[in-house]
């Protein structure tokens, strides 16, 4: 989180949750329901738009910036997108070799199937580390197991040392986006929060924010026995993590507790360290336009012999949760290629009108609807593929050129294949109908141009919630057809 990031106007609305529930992920069978009723809240939200158009507004110019300084933009994202494909359609060989390489340098890799697992092998290693105080630093896939909530039930005390991440603690809130968590919070609502958690005085300025965060978790650091982080690539050649953040508390998350446990999703591999001289560039430039992010570490084992600081032990939980699911289908397999930089995010018109928490899961915005159904099962989360206008901003975006919008399309065909709804169904069956008459086909178009009118004055029931927060279009005087053949 930057401190440039947080809003100041405290007359912009700020962006409580969701409407209707605390936004925490809502049970599957409710999803859909769930963001139908938070999104008919918050697109009609004018001040909470505002906010996040506010929230973002000097994002744009300062990636264009940076892109511009680029010799070649486009070229640049072939390369990346290379990296990524050439690691992603070797899984089978560089996972190994990368653990080899960690092993060697003498961390431990965990292999976890599920979220299940890999919350259990991370509570055994707490339990084995003695360990009473545990530091994170920003690990959205953390988020997507749940960790936060398994460890504190167990009595584990957890800080969440990012910035952003601790306000977000601190609120009781998942992160409202996973690169900027607390987009949504006013500066003076910070500042509130911070007095009523850590007892310090009101201030409006952002720089003092960030210096009461840092003085409270200095001894946090010092204090916890394991810290726990996440990772943006792993390298396969060398077995070392790469860390890219903003705050150096990642740094010291790993390097001050005696045991640093990382998790990762088995797709960050890459093959080479010269890998990162693009994707890592990428990654700050679409993320948040930067040319670099502030900090960037590699991890290469746990404390030498004479060396003055690191953990004792590293370990490595290499999380699947249904990414082998991904990988099998050629079709979308590229969604694995993401670099978690949030530039589709970003760009998105329905991420910037429905806001994060709306989307009920761990990855939010254009991405997120792309790989929760896959995730998290198809029947209930299908729905997402749905919260796009198909307009692909978000694939011009990505640094690593995923086509983004198409697989939203191939999610909404495979969910219309495994479970068709009844009334869509019928529709599809009567267009079919309809489009093999040509003469009840323009029939068809006549009575509902004669009747676009009737219906947005009378507003049927059928089409009133639709037409809640849109207008409709003045029907064409002439079908396409006769205006076709009027131009020929
Ligand atoms: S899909 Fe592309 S733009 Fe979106 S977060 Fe991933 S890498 Fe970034």
């Amino acid at each position: 989180m930057i401190p440039d990031m947080i809003v100041k106007d405290p007359a912009a609305k700020s962006f409580p949750g969701t409407a209707s529930h605390p936004p925490v992920e809502v049970p599957p069978a409710l999803a859909k329901k769930q963001f139908l009723a938070d999104a008919a809240v918050h697109t009609r939200d004018v001040g909470h738009r505002a906010f996040v158009r506010k929230a973002l507004g000097g994002y744009y110019a300062s990636r264009d910036l940076q892109k511009a300084r680029y010799r070649d933009w486009e070229q640049a994202r072939d390369a990346a997108s290379l990296a990524k494909w050439s690691a992603v359609n070797r899984l089978d060989e560089l996972l190994p070799r990368f653990v080899a390489n960690f092993e060697s340098n003498g961390g431990r890799v965990h292999w976890a199937r599920d979220a299940e697992e890999a919350r259990r092998i991370v509570l055994d290693l707490l339990r084995t580390a003695k360990a009473r105080a545990v530091i994170k630093s920003k690990c959205m896939t953390s988020e997507e197991i749940h960790l936060n909530q398994a460890m504190e039930k167990d009595g584990y005390e957890v800080v969440e040392s990012d910035l952003g991440e601790f306000i977000q603690q601190l609120r009781g809130e998942p992160p409202y986006h996973f690169v900027f968590p607390c987009m949504h919070v006013r500066r003076d609502e910070i500042s509130d929060l911070f007095g009523r958690h850590l007892g310090t005085p009101p201030t409006d300025s952002p720089e003092e924010l960030t210096m009461i965060a840092r003085r409270h978790m200095r001894r946090l650091y010092v204090d916890a026995d394991v810290g726990i982080t996440g990772a943006n690539f792993l390298v396969a050649e060398t077995g070392q993590i790469s860390i890219t953040e903003n705050e150096g508390n990642a740094r010291l998350t790993a390097a001050l507790p005696r045991v640093h446990i990382a998790i990762a999703g088995i797709e960050k591999v890459v093959e080479h360290l010269d890998d990162l001289a693009v994707l890592l560039p990428m990654l700050a430039t679409a993320g948040a336009g930067q040319p670099m992010t502030c900090y960037n570490t590699l991890y290469a084992g746990p404390r030498r012999p004479g060396e003055c600081d690191g953990p004792e032990e590293m370990h490595l939980v290499l999380l699947d949760n249904s990414r082998t699911a991904i990988l099998a289908d050629p079709e979308q397999r590229d969604s694995l290629h993401c670099i978690r930089c949030g530039a589709c995010l970003n760009v998105c018109p329905i991420f910037k009108n429905v806001g994060g928490f709306t989307y009920g899961t761990t990855y939010q915005g254009p991405i997120g609807s792309v790989i929760t159904p896959h995730l998290r099962g198809l029947v209930d989360w299908n729905h997402l593929s749905g919260a796009s206008s198909l307009c692909g901003a978000c694939t011009d975006a990505c640094p690593v050129r995923i086509d983004i919008h198409h697989h939203l399309l191939h999610n909404r065909r495979n969910a219309a294949r495994t479970a068709p709804g009844r009334l869509e169904k019928l529709g599809h069956r009567l267009f079919v109908f309809a489009a093999r008459r040509p003469w009840l086909f323009a029939a068809g178009g006549a009575i509902f141009r004669a009747t676009l009118g009737l219906m947005k004055r009378l507003r049927p029931p059928l089409v009133r919630d639709w037409l809640a927060t849109r207008d409709l279009p003045a029907a064409p005087a002439a079908s396409f057809r006769s205006q076709w053949r009027s131009r020929r």
